[in-house]
């Protein structure tokens, strides 16, 4: 290692227990789960048993640590709360109190030096290089109401335990049943190692990739970005600008084509009565932030007319210009008709985000073909 790199590390303040871990689970799944599958083959129980691991662990941190337990975006009953906290341990994300703690102080210090996984200090430490190292002071003050919640204490004083018991020790026992001491080996390695290896990375590339990639659509006052691929791998947070926007939102992708299992589950759990009292940002204030996001935009680009003429066409900078003056004056009519709370017909909403979206279309357009900087 290069001396000044290693000078640099902060050794008082690294976690080591984290660090092995991580370095086990990382080693074990890139080494020993191909040789496993190699030497022994898949079959449907080995399948079925990590898919169920994977969604069960997978949607108890989306769903359960990051909507209901960090943003308290609805209301759920004993029954949803008590399974997200045991599969929501069996992810080893640490408890929900840290976690939320952690996700809380994200949001609020987005991008900055307060926030655990602050995307400004680059991509390898927003994803994993965070959690290598303590966090000096550890403060929990934001976390007062998890504090009174005896199921959270509960999950917090046994967390490690219920991971180990029921992430590892429960599938490598229901692959003993199945098919003796291979068929262990293979539910520990899949189920248990694996499962916890992907779960986990999908989780850190919330923080690192939809801080990354995307569009801003809702505000580009903070790095996290909408991308409809990141949904795809975490159960639907990849719509993280929007997320980051209207944190209290059940949804995160708020659209309804928006592919986000975490919100559908909600929405079915809703149904049969386990959950209630979702969290929904008005039509009106959503499209207020599309908006001004491309009001901004648009002003950013005004001062380059001729550019876009040069570019675009003499047409599609007429457009341009016709729909900035739209999005103009739909924009006040909106903000007054907030301001005195008057009822706004879905039809008018619709037509003034299609506008607006004919407009951010033509800026992204501008953007593709504008000469990148060398
Ligand atoms: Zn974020
Ligand atoms: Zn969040």
């Amino acid at each position: 290692m290069h001396a000044s790199l290693r000078q640099r590390i902060p050794w008082s303040r690294i976690n080591w227990v984290t660090s092995a871990f991580l370095a086990v689970i990382n080693i074990l799944s890139i080494v020993a789960v191909p040789l496993y599958i190699w030497r022994f083959g898949l079959d449907w129980f080995q399948v079925g048993l990590f898919l169920f691991f994977y969604i069960a662990t997978g949607l108890s941190i989306t769903l359960g640590y990051h909507r209901l337990f960090s943003h308290l975006s609805f209301k759920a009953k004993l029954p949803v709360r008590l399974t997200t906290l045991i599969f929501g341990a069996c992810a080893f994300e640490n408890s929900v109190l840290d976690w939320s703690s952690d996700h809380r102080k994200h949001h609020k210090f987005v991008d900055h030096e307060d926030d655990p996984y602050d995307i400004s200090k680059g991509f390898l430490w927003a994803h994993i290089g965070w959690l290598f190292f303590k966090l000096t002071p550890e403060t929990m003050d934001n976390v007062a109401d998890l504090k009174r919640d005896r199921l959270v204490m509960w999950q917090h004083r046994w967390c490690i335990p219920i991971a180990f018991v029921v992430g590892f020790a429960l599938p490598t026992f229901l692959g003993y049943l199945w098919n003796g001491w291979a068929g262990a080996l293979g539910a520990f390695l899949l189920a248990g190692v694996f499962r916890v290896f992907l779960v986990q990375h999908c989780t850190f590339f919330i923080n690192s990739l939809c801080h990354t990639i995307g569009k801003q659509p809702y505000s580009s006052r903070h790095t996290a970005r909408d991308s409809a691929i990141m949904a795809l791998f975490t159960f639907g947070e990849g719509y993280h600008n929007y997320h980051h926007e209207f944190q209290h939102d059940y949804r995160n992708g708020v659209k309804p084509s928006n592919f986000d299992p975490t919100k559908w589950t909600i929405w079915a759990l809703e149904k049969v009565g386990l959950v209630s009292n979702l969290r929904r940002v008005p039509a009106e204030k959503i499209l207020l932030a599309e908006m001004t996001e491309a009001r901004r935009r648009a002003e950013e680009k005004n001062h380059h007319s001729e550019t876009i003429a040069t570019i675009l066409g003499q047409q599609a900078h007429q457009t341009f210009a016709h729909l900035s003056e739209r999005l103009a004056a739909n924009y006040a009519a909106l903000e007054k008709a907030m301001a005195e709370q008057a009822e706004i017909s879905r039809k008018v909403i619709e037509n003034w985000r299609r506008e607006t979206r004919q407009l951010v279309a033509i800026l992204a357009d501008l953007d593709r073909r504008l000469p990148q900087p060398a």
